[in-house]
């Protein structure tokens, strides 16, 4: 847009894909940024599930952009235009930078309820009917700093027809094309930034025409959609995102939705990746989970040999409790379903074990309590097993990306990423 403030600033790019950078000139005064390969913060109606603002403090490292999304703020339009003052200020969130996606990248949405001129949201009450006028209606509503415009995503599954996928690609065109107009006439959304979406499904030319057409309009960044976890496997999703970043400009940030795990993490940032929405704590959380997978990239040179292998090591206790399906790689449809960098603290195993969820974890809950406690909370149904696993959960998967950052800093992704599939393949059923 013009008067875009957002700037990538890249201090290295390894392989010719791998970017680590900033991305500087967020939020309302331009003086915010976030570290790039980076994660935003995932949140329910600008809530992180569970936790108070307070809870969340005790966590470091957080980002400093909160993602919120239509799917939660739609039904609430009425509310918000009446309270006038943007959404940041309705939900308390003070000078955090917010970003507007239209899906909860945490839920996988039904199909077959785009038309040409709409797309569906899924809120508590159900199903909402978005038009480019509503949903940028929204936008100036919630009044974030930059947002993903509206797109038809209803591609994502592997045997969706060539025929669909081009629809999908020229309805999401014409529906940026729309946005925009309504964004440069609008005196509300001056200085807020817009996101393009690269759709095109599984298929290679649709891929790319949508990357390079996304990339012709005035956008501040791209949106990566339909690679989601089950979507397709980790080999294809790389070439398609590989070709698609090709045809987008250097300049701008890529934000790929709907992946969390972090071997896929690893991989994608491998592709060319920027930034992830950070839904994958909150999944973990609600199933009873805890992560627990070794990230530690040391630079003691003692151990420097060995250290990008140790960042996806799996934890001992998870070798036999995890599912086939997820070692070999086969995409995973079920987003419920445990992974292989997490124990199930509901367990019986863990009843008397009386060690934190992590050893070394500094945060409040490997520092207060051990994983029979949490096993305690949660047979009896206590609240606070949700609490204080989403502290855990939250802190582990940001450290995570702060040791990715480290890893490419003193290049050792390569290494990283070589190691970790050997160890993956070494693993025992
Ligand atoms: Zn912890």
């Amino acid at each position: 847009m013009a008067g875009s403030r957002m700037k990538l600033e890249l201090c290295r790019v390894a392989q010719g894909r791998s970017r680590l950078g900033v991305l500087t000139g967020l939020g309302r005064t331009s003086q915010q940024s976030l570290d790039v390969p980076g994660c935003l913060l995932y949140t329910h109606f600008g809530t992180v599930p569970h936790l108070t603002q307070d809870t969340l403090h005790t966590v470091s490292n957080l980002p400093a952009v909160t993602q919120v999304t239509l799917s939660h703020i739609a039904e609430h339009q009425e509310v918000l235009e009446e309270f006038k003052d943007g959404f940041r200020k309705f939900a308390g969130l003070h000078d955090t930078v917010l970003y507007c996606s239209l899906h909860d990248p945490a839920v996988l949405c039904p199909t077959g309820y785009t038309t040409n001129k709409t797309v569906s949201v899924w809120g508590s009450g159900g199903r909402m009917e978005l038009t480019v006028a509503k949903f940028m209606a929204l936008q100036k509503t919630v009044q974030p700093d930059w947002y993903q415009s509206m797109a038809d995503g209803e591609t994502w599954q592997s045997n969706t027809s060539r025929k669909r996928v081009r629809k999908s690609v020229d309805r999401t065109l014409t529906h940026l094309d729309e946005c925009l107009l309504v964004h440069q006439n609008s005196q509300e959304l001056e200085g807020v930034e817009v996101f393009g979406v690269v759709e095109g499904g599984d298929i290679l030319e649709e891929r790319v025409r949508s990357a390079r057409e996304t990339a012709k309009r005035p956008v501040a960044g791209f949106c990566l959609d339909g690679f989601q976890s089950g979507s397709m496997d980790q080999a294809l999703k790389t070439q398609l995102i590989s070709a698609v970043i090709k045809e987008l400009p250097e300049d701008k940030p890529r934000l790929l939705q709907g992946v969390g795990r972090p071997d896929e993490v690893l991989a994608c940032v491998e592709a060319g990746v920027d930034l992830f929405e950070g839904f994958f704590p909150f999944q973990v959380t609600e199933r009873g989970c805890a992560l627990c997978f070794d990230f530690d990239v040391s630079l003691d040179p003692e151990r420097a040999g060995r250290a990008p292998h140790a960042v996806l090591k799996l934890n001992d206790d998870q070798k036999d409790t995890v599912g086939e399906t997820q070692q070999n790689g086969d995409p995973c449809l079920d987003q419920t379903q445990m992974t292989s960098f997490e124990i199930n603290l509901n367990d019986k195993r863990y009843h008397d074990d009386f060690r934190p969820l992590v050893e070394g974890c500094g945060c409040y809950c490997c520092k207060n309590h051990q994983r029979a406690y949490l096993h305690h909370l949660l047979v009896t149904n206590e609240l606070l097993a949700g609490v204080l696993l989403m502290i855990h959960n939250t802190a582990h998967y940001h450290g995570f990306f702060g040791a990715l950052r480290e890893a490419l800093a003193s290049e050792k992704l390569d290494v990283l990423k070589r190691q970790e599939a050997g160890e993956s393949a070494s693993l025992s059923p």
